[in-house]
């Protein structure tokens, strides 16, 4: 396995890591054998988050005997000092941890989400305070839309960056990659399959790995997904131009068809949480989490059903994505 160092944080961590969100529709024991498995490839970099479930109690179950191997991070969705504080006193008990090595600000996606965790009372500081505590050792960010994740880097405190990067999503990532680089912040990139719709998970991860990147997390649930993406961090070689032609095609028909979650296309006048009700059923139709996803879509406080196909999400999608239809159908899935 190859390694690179997370930015300032010195952390020497494995160019493939590992993602948490796929652990969570499966046992425990299962989750314990997959992680294990990963520890022995040289896998030694966890992501999981407050919200993905039970995924920081598996995780922290089957690290326990070999916590020091391990670099764990997690994230909260909490925007409050308060909150934030509560949320990282949880992730240490449900991780059964005396630290965390990294706590990110989960999906931080606008500007005044941004304000609003910056500010005195903002979640940033209960994350200053854990870190002078000790709990926590680095702090990073986490979201889907460039600009804002080029704003935080800019206030000088996140050690490092999270965001999507992959075949079918390259816009705006090198103004993100050359900022974090220069200020030493650590690059970590979520979704590299572009959320399971790239089918050549190696071809994928390899090209990635192309850039300057730290490490790349796909979510992985089974003993032969942990082998054949160790291997691609263990050999990086270049992708072939027929291998790279081959990933272009493939993304090149994604393209209408898949959301980004860049959230261009709200607000819709229904209420309509567009890219949160495609991710859920992303995680429906890709992940296998179908129980998993209906119970959250249950808590969204406007159904895709709602929608009045006004047409003006559609207009303002970068991606030209035939969003009534692609609602219609989830909700036929999800309602
Ligand atoms: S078409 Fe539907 S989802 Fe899109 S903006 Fe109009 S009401 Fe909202
Ligand atoms: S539907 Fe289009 S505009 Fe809305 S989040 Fe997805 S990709 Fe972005």
């Amino acid at each position: 396995m190859k390694y690179r160092i997370l930015g300032r944080t010195g952390l020497k961590v494995s160019v493939i890591g590992f993602g948490g969100i796929p652990i969570q529709r499966i046992s425990e024991e299962m989750a314990g054998s997959i992680i294990n498995t990963a520890l022995d490839l040289g896998i030694n970099f966890f992501d999981t988050a407050r919200g993905y479930t039970d995924s920081e109690a598996k995780i922290g179950a089957a690290l326990k005997k070999r916590r020091k191997e391990a670099i764990i991070a997690t994230k909260s969705m909490a925007r409050t000092r308060e909150s934030m504080a509560a949320d990282i006193q949880t992730s240490l008990e449900t991780l059964g941890v005396d630290y965390i090595d990294l706590y990110q600000l989960h999906n931080v996606k606008d500007e005044a989400a941004l304000e609003q965790v910056l500010s005195p009372n903002g979640a940033l500081a209960a994350l200053v305070e854990a870190k002078k505590d000790g709990v926590v050792k680095h702090i990073g960010i986490t979201g889907h839309i460039k600009g804002v994740l080029i704003e935080a880097l800019k206030t000088g405190q996140m050690e490092t960056v999270q965001f999507p990067f992959n075949a079918v999503e390259t816009s705006g990532a090198g103004e993100l990659f050359e900022l974090a680089n220069n200020l030493e912040a650590g690059i970590i990139i979520m979704k590299p399959l572009a959320g399971g719709a790239l089918k050549n998970a190696g071809a994928a991860l390899r090209f990635i790995l192309e850039y300057p990147v730290t490490t790349v997390i796909p979510g992985m649930d089974s003993l032969q997904q942990i082998k054949q993406n160790a291997l691609v961090g263990e050999d990086q070689h270049p992708l072939s131009g027929d291998e790279r032609k081959e990933l272009e095609e493939e993304a090149g028909s994604l393209g209408n068809a898949f959301c980004r979650r860049c959230e261009y296309c709200l607000p819709c006048p229904q209420g309509i949480d567009i890219p949160t009700v495609f991710l859920l059923d992303g995680y429906y139709t890709r992940y296998g989490l179908q129980d998993w996803a209906r119970e959250r879509y249950r808590g969204l406080p406007v159904k895709a059903g709602s929608c009045l196909e006004c047409g003006q999400c559609e207009e303002k999608c970068p991606y030209g994505l035939s969003i009534r239809r692609m609602l219609a159908d989830a909700a036929a899935r999800l309602d």
